[in-house]
């Protein structure tokens, strides 16, 4: 067991991406730091999120674009693979990044790791389950979030999967698959699932697919995932389940009328629940709601001392955002006189399907609904000689513009390395560099980046007057005589 060293400058509960930023930039710049996890070293993006779900994605992607052999002149042919082998590819390059979040790599660090669970016994003192206390100057919470399992009669009767199990005790393959919940994660894994030869069906409460992300983006998705044989089931309910003889039937409902579905196994991706029990958080006189604790724009909590970051604190469940926030909060430790604020104008997420979805900014049905003037400029990947080239049409981008202005408000990119893509008009937009100068800048060919220029092109022909353009067809008119 790790022994206390005295009183702590930062306790830091929960050892995701959140908490291991925190703790390795405090005690990087000369702070006492303890870091207290429950259960695994770099929480849910390393063991159950974003490493082994690309991972997955990765191979899957090779197995699908091998069936597409024939639209690159390949003869037809059927991958050859074992599920089994597709996940244990998928673990080893997980511990190939695995001690980069190691406890040992964190004493290294200087950060004195405990392993177990951590309770507030007060505002100034946690206690971890074995019986070890900890004070501090400050503590950070950033215990995340876990699967919301939704409370639909019989779930808990039937044999289930979350992304905390989907990655290790999935060990054959299922016959099929009941997805709950069309969005990033669910549309990921379903779509995984069904490139690995699994019959799946997504069920989702709400109207469409990605409810996030533009509508536009949203709808070629569904198509995409339809196109591969997954049968997608939108405004749809889940309202029973029932195992029956191994098998699970689930009673789905839309538009009134209810039809039953049978299925091997289910994934449920159906949101997210904070990790706010048994923290002790009332002995702290921290706030919290079901949404998860409750902190300003310098994410401090209630009590001034105590400051919470990543998924626990919100708004966004991204590692990025987790990492962006927990610098926040190492700085407002060392310098709680000048606090920084948080701001979430240019978070920018992507959906890792195939094709890719990347954001940022509003969304067209954003921009309307809170009475934003827009214009809006699209490019479709069709017209894309390297899409062509590569056989990956399917995408555009569309980048929303204030009317009548060069400035950027905000984008989305659909379709592969969509998610490399975005950067460049995110960086652009966040510094204030118009369309006018994406157009004017040499983008190599080609390149997806070229996509880019080619939307601010479109940008730049509004700026082609009438008046303007008479002036261009003067001009000629004199150079010819
Ligand atoms: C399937 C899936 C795919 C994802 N893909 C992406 C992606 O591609 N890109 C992206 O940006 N994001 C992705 N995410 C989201 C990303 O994983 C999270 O946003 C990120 O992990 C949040 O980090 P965190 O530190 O806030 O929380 P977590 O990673 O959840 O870490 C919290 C840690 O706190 C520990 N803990 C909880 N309670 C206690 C306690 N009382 N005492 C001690 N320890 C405690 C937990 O065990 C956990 O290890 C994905 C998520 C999932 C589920």
């Amino acid at each position: 067991m790790e022994t206390p060293q005295g009183k702590y400058n930062v306790v830091v509960i929960g050892a995701g991406t959140a908490g291991l930023v925190t703790a390795a930039g405090t005690a990087g710049l000369g702070g006492r730091v303890a870091l207290v996890e429950a259960k695994k070293m770099g929480g849910d993006c390393l063991n159950f999120g974003c490493v082994p779900s690309k991972a997955l994605i990765s191979s899957t992607r090779l197995v699908h674009r091998i069936r597409r052999g024939p639209e690159l002149g390949l003869s037809e042919m059927e991958p050859s693979f074992r599920f089994e082998d597709v996940f244990r590819s998928m673990r080893e390059r997980r511990a190939r990044i695995e001690p980069n979040d190691s406890k040992e790599r964190f004493e290294g660090l200087g950060v004195d790791v405990f392993l177990g669970k951590a309770k507030f016994l007060s505002p100034h003192e946690v206690e971890i389950d074995d019986g070890t206390r900890l004070r501090a100057r400050n503590f950070v919470i950033a215990t995340g979030t876990r699967a919301l399992v939704p409370p639909v009669p019989g779930l808990d009767c039937v044999p289930y999967y979350t992304n905390e199990t989907f990655f290790d005790e999935l060990d054959r393959k299922p016959e099929s698959m009941l997805v709950l919940g069309g969005g990033p994660i669910g549309c990921e894994l379903a779509q995984v699932a069904g490139r690995l030869g699994i019959d799946v069906h997504i069920v989702e409460l709400l109207p469409r697919l990605l409810p996030r992300d533009d509508s536009g983006a949203s709808e070629l998705i569904r198509k995409r995932l339809e196109s591969e044989g997954i049968d997608v089931a939108t405004g749809t309910k889940a309202v029973r389940f029932d195992h029956q003889d191994g098998r699970t039937a689930a009673t789905v409902e839309a538009n009134g009328a209810q039809k039953t579905l049978a299925t091997e196994t289910v994934l449920v991706a159906a949101g997210r629940t904070p990790n706010v029990e048994s923290l002790g958080l009332e002995s702290a006189g921290v706030k919290y709601s079901r949404r998860g604790v409750e902190v300003d724009e310098t994410l401090t909590t209630s009590q001034p001392h105590i400051f919470a970051c990543g998924d626990i604190a919100g708004p966004y469940a991204f590692t990025h955002a987790a990492d962006y926030q927990a610098r926040i909060v190492i700085r407002n430790i060392l310098l709680p006189w000048f606090k920084a604020k948080a701001s979430y104008r240019w978070m920018p997420w992507v959906t890792y399907t195939d094709p890719e979805v990347a954001h940022f900014g509003p969304t067209e049905e954003e921009a309307r609904a809170k009475n934003i003037v827009y214009d809006v400029f699209r490019y479709d990947w069709e017209e894309l000689d390297r899409a062509v080239t590569d056989s990956e049409t399917e995408g555009f981008i569309k980048v929303l513009a204030a009317h009548g202005k060069d400035t950027i408000l905000g984008a989305t990119v659909v379709g592969v390395h969509a998610g490399e893509v975005i950067h460049e008009v995110l960086v652009a937009a966040k510094h204030g560099i118009g369309l006018s100068k994406l157009s004017a800048t040499v983008h190599a060919y080609p390149t997806y980046s070229s996509s880019v220029q080619r939307v601010a092109d479109s940008f730049q022909k509004t700026r082609l007057t009438p008046r303007v353009a008479g002036l261009f067809r003067w001009l000629y008119r004199r150079r010819r005589c």
